[in-house]
This record gives C-alpha cells, sequence and structure tokens, in this order.
C-alpha cells in the first residue's frame, strides 16, 4: 500500500461552550507495508487521530493523505468505501457482536460489502485458520478467552482484506502472554501479507515488533525512534532496574 502522509491536523472538539483540542497540528508519515506504533499519555489524542484515519471522524483542519487522494476531501459517501475497503479496525474491547458465532463475526463486513456466500465462506475459513482459531468457529464470543475474542476481533477487522489496519490498545486487556500472541499476529500480518499496521499501545513489547515508535503529547508528534531502538532501551530499562549498581 503507498504510504500515508499526514499533514497539519487539528481537531477541536465543541461540547456546547467548551473546546477541547484535541490535535494540535501532527504531523506524520506512515511507509507501507509497515508497523507504527504509537505510545502517549490518556488524553494526548491517540484515539482522536485513528479515527480520523479510520475515516471515522473529520479533522478540524489539515490533511491526510493515500497515494494521491487526500481523504479529508472525501465526501461522506466515500468516506464509507474507504473504511469498507481500506481499513480494518481493532478494539481494545474486541467490538464482536455476542449473539453471533466467531465465523458469523468475521463474515459481518464481508456481508456489508455483499459478497457472495461462496467468498463468505472460504475467506471466513481463511482467516480462522490464519489467527489460529480454525477450531473456534462455532463459538460466541462470552465462550472464547480475551486473547481468543482478539483473535476473531482481527480476523474480522481482516475480511474484506484491507491493506491499512489500525488497533486502539488492542493488548490493553490481555495477560502478558496472550498480549504477546497478539503481537506476534501483528508481525505476521506485516510479513506475509504486507500490511500498513498503526497500533495505539502502552506495551513496552512493542519494540519488538514495530519498525518505528512515536510519542504524542498534547496532540502533536513529540518524538520518534525505530522499534529496534525502543526494544534497546526497554532492555536497559529493565537491566538498570534489576541490578541496581
Ligand atoms: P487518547 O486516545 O490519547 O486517550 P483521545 O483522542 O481519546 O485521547 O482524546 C483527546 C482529547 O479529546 C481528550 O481531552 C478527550 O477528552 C477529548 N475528546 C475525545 N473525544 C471527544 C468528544 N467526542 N467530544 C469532546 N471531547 C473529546
Ligand atoms: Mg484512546
Amino acid at each position: 500500500m503507498e504510504d500515508i502522509v499526514v499533514k497539519d491536523l487539528i481537531k477541536v472538539y465543541k461540547t456546547g461552550k467548551s473546546e477541547v483540542i484535541a490535535l494540535r497540528g501532527l504531523d506524520c508519515a506512515i511507509k507501507g507495508g509497515t508497523i507504527l506504533a504509537i505510545m502517549g499519555p490518556s488524553g494526548c489524542g491517540k484515539t482522536t487521530f485513528l479515527n480520523i484515519i479510520a475515516g471515522l471522524d473529520r479533522p478540524t483542519a489539515g490533511s491526510v493523505k493515500m497515494g494521491d487522494e487526500n481523504i479529508v476531501d472525501y465526501t461522506d459517501s466515500e468516506l464509507v468505501t474507504h473504511r469498507r475497503d481500506r481499513v480494518g479496525i481493532v478494539f481494545q474491547f474486541f467490538n464482536l457482536v455476542p449473539t453471533l458465532t466467531a465465523r458469523e463475526n468475521i463474515e459481518l463486513p464481508m456481508r456489508l460489502a455483499k459478497k457472495d456466500a461462496k467468498t463468505l465462506r472460504t475467506r471466513a475459513d481463511e482467516l480462522l485458520v490464519l489467527v489460529g482459531m480454525g477450531d473456534r468457529a462455532k463459538h460466541k464470543p462470552d465462550e472464547l478467552s480475551g486473547g481468543e475474542q482478539q483473535r476473531i476481533g482481527i480476523a474480522t477487522a481482516l475480511a474484506n482484506d484491507p491493506p491499512l489496519l489500525l488497533a486502539d490498545e488492542p493488548t490493553g486487556e490481555l495477560d502478558s502472554e496472550t498480549g504477546h500472541e497478539v503481537l506476534a499476529l501483528f508481525r505476521k500480518l506485516r510479513d506475509e501479507f504486507g500490511k500498513t499496521i498503526v497500533i495505539v499501545t502502552h506495551d513496552q513489547r512493542i519494540g519488538q515488533i514495530a519498525d518505528s515508535i512515536m510519542t504524542i503529547v498534547d496532540g502533536r508528534i513529540t518524538g520518534e525512534m525505530s522499534g529496534e531502538e525502543f526494544h534497546q532501551r526497554s532492555l536497559e530499562a529493565v537491566r538498570s532496574r534489576s541490578s541496581p549498581s
């Protein structure tokens, strides 16, 4: 997929007479086929940023270019197409439909995209196997562990084969081991399928899979480093904590 170039993104939320400035001129470039991690304190604008790239919300000003197109200029119906075909979203709380089975959840975005029954079935099977849930197709969300639900969440996000995956604290509700497996799954989606992946996270292990890590403070990018550099720094931090000399 082409790179995503974000320029001077501003988002002001107006509620009644008060205003909240969530993004204050955010600039960044996301290279196609890479994993970008976004870190930053609560309320700094991470979710706002993802929602705008996802086409779920519009910025107050600024541009988001994918190839030659600026999605900020899209009409409402162009945004619907953008959300359906180009973006898969992975949520912290999985966002599965509780009354549907794992398979039916994965099929849902394809139904909305009016895919035929055969495509639905083969694609759902393929995705269940891809996320390691081939034997859980008929389970409802409440019969699955958190890690399993997140795998189904990722399969659902992949249903229409979008080039871009956006994940908002996808390991926030998972134990350490399961969170690690979910991160490994994102790595596989980049390495084997060339997906572009943006992950908002507090998980220090993100350095093991991300190509780059950006920090947002107060609605702006304040720092960027490679995943490798971040990984080395977290190792050093662990070492200095365990040997205080
Ligand atoms: P983060 O995901 O980094 O915690 P958010 O993007 O959710 O931050 O929020 C950034 C700021 O915008 C916060 O001050 C938040 O309270 C505010 N905000 C987010 N969504 C809305 C909204 N729909 N209406 C008003 N204020 C909002
Ligand atoms: Mg958030």
